[in-house]
């Protein structure tokens, strides 16, 4: 009998979860692509950002450089004050400055301050004369400022130590001994020595709060002379936020004055056209928080994949039962070395078989098959067994059955509506075992049958059939073999 397999407990286990790994897999890719790809979106955002104040920055200075050459007397309308030995100037009233603009543009907070040493508040010093020549820029600078949600201040400081700053905040803050200094600082210098480029600097934190900044500054020169310096600062925590698209954190590191840190990845260098600075990006990986984050944004595709976990166990289980189950039922009704029925499913064959006019029980056995079994041994012997069934199921048809019944004991039912038609049938049946007998075994062998034929009516006592068949056989076997008895 054909035995069918069934899957192993481990392919049961293993299969399914082979399959939801390679399933997590291509769902982890994906989500390693997407962070590569916001990362890039990002990167791309924070570039942008920078390139446009860079722009703002260029702008202004191309103003201060050209513009400062007008005389128009603005400072009128200005407040002055002299507080904590600096001098502090802001326009009176934003809306007069604002005249003449069209109403329907939209509205930009005129909002900026200059500082400077207490001379600037005398009409007559040279420095009030340098500052009326700038001041009509200070709205520009409040507008710059105003542009952009990243952009916290933007600040003109002159070379006579002057400040003009939009928002006024940043000015409110400048000491007399910040003006004294200022261009004693570093910036100051690298800066100045750099009149083509704009220098990026930072993240640093700004003096008045602990918010940190990336600032770009740029030198003004007029008529080949540096005149001062511009300077845009930009909120680099609001820079780097990535609204929740991320779970790691996007930092720039300065690798002149910083180290990269170890989980930083990704890093790439500012491409900023006109910008000096050896600023980077980097993504820095946590991998406890990135997978967290990976479980709580991907949950559903987790549990879709736990789910064609379960789903595939409990499917290869079922197919298992349903084999096994097959198999055992085989198992009860046949024979396992011969596939035919045994004799448990030749009577559950009869209790359901449709009989014609006629049924023939037919019992069949080889003629001296011990000696059989004793000189060409065992094996053969069963082969001999095995090409038997064979026979007997190529002769007889499809609506009959065979049975063996343990042994070399061979049981055929057979129906139909012409007894003589019956006996014919079973004698090819012994005539076809015999006739090809010599392929299996070197001589050959015969057999020898008794034949029980009924009408329909007597067929359901199948134990008594079988009775009346077997000693049939018996005679035969008495009186010579090779033949059939009916
Ligand atoms: P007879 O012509 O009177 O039938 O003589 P026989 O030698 O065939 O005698 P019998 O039918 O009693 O033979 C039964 C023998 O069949 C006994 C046993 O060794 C052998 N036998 C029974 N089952 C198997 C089997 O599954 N395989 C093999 N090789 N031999 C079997
Ligand atoms: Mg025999
Ligand atoms: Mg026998």
């Amino acid at each position: 009998m054909q035995l069918k397999r069934h899957f192993s407990l481990k392919f049961v286990f293993l299969m399914p979860l082979v399959l939801s790994a390679i399933v997590l897999a291509l769902t982890i890719k994906n989500y390693v692509d997407l962070v590569n790809r916001e990362i890039s979106d990002e990167y791309g955002r924070i570039q942008n950002d920078l390139s446009r104040a860079a722009k703002l920055v260029t702008a202004i200075d191309y103003s201060f450089t050209n513009y400062s050459k007008s005389q128009y007397i603005f400072l009128l309308e200005h407040n002055r004050q002299i507080k904590n030995s600096v001098c502090q100037m802001w326009p009176i009233d934003a809306l007069l400055l604002t005249d003449g603009r069209n109403h329907d543009m939209p509205a930009v907070d005129i909002n900026y301050m200059l500082v400077g040493t207490t001379e600037l508040c005398d009409s007559d010093s040279d420095v009030y004369q340098r500052v009326a020549s700038q001041v009509s820029l200070a709205p520009v600078l409040s507008f710059m400022h105003d542009i952009d949600e990243t952009i916290l201040g933007v600040q003109y400081i002159d070379r006579e130590g002057y400040l003009m700053s939009s928002p006024d905040t940043y000015a409110k803050q400048a000491t007399a001994e910040l003006l004294d200094t200022i261009k004693a600082r570093p910036f100051w210098q690298s800066t100045a020595q750099n009149p083509d480029v704009i220098s990026i600097s930072g993240p640093a934190p700004i003096a008045a709060t602990s918010d940190l900044v990336m600032s770009l500054t740029m030198p003004v020169y007029s008529l080949g002379e540096h005149q001062g310096m511009l300077s845009l600062d930009i909120a680099y925590d609001e820079l780097m936020d990535t609204r929740g698209k991320l779970s790691g954190k996007l930092e720039i590191i300065n690798a002149t004055t910083a180290s990269f840190p170890d989980n930083a990845t990704r890093v790439e260098q500012f491409n900023l056209e006109g910008v000096r600075g050896d600023h980077h990006l980097i993504y820095r990986l946590d991998p406890i928080k990135e997978i967290g984050y990976f479980v709580s944004s991907h949950r559903y595709s987790l549990l879709v994949i736990g789910f064609i976990y379960v789903f595939s166990v409990i499917v290869l289980f079922l197919i298992n039962t349903r084999v096994e189950h097959g198999y055992l039922k085989d198992l009860a009704a046949k024979d396992a070395m011969t596939g035919l029925l045994n004799r448990r499913g030749l009577q559950d064959f009869l209790v359901n078989a449709q009989h014609g006019e006629y049924v023939a029980i037919a019992v069949f056995d080889i003629d001296n098959f011990k000696s059989i079994n004793d000189t060409y041994g065992h094996d053969v012997g069963d082969n001999v067994i095995c090409y038997m069934a064979d026979q007997i199921t190529y002769s007889i048809r499809a609506s009959d059955a065979a049975a063996r019944f343990g042994g070399e004991e061979f049981v055929v039912y057979m129906s139909g509506s012409n007894r003589d038609a019956l006996k014919k049938s079973l004698l090819r049946v012994q005539q076809s075992i015999r006739s090809r007998s010599q392929e299996v075994v070197a001589p050959g062998f015969t057999v020898s049958g008794g034949v029980e034929i009924v009408d329909e009516a007597q067929a359901s006592n199948f134990e008594a059939l079988f009775k009346a068949a077997d000693e049939k056989l018996y005679q035969a076997k008495t009186s010579g073999k090779d033949k059939l008895v009916f």
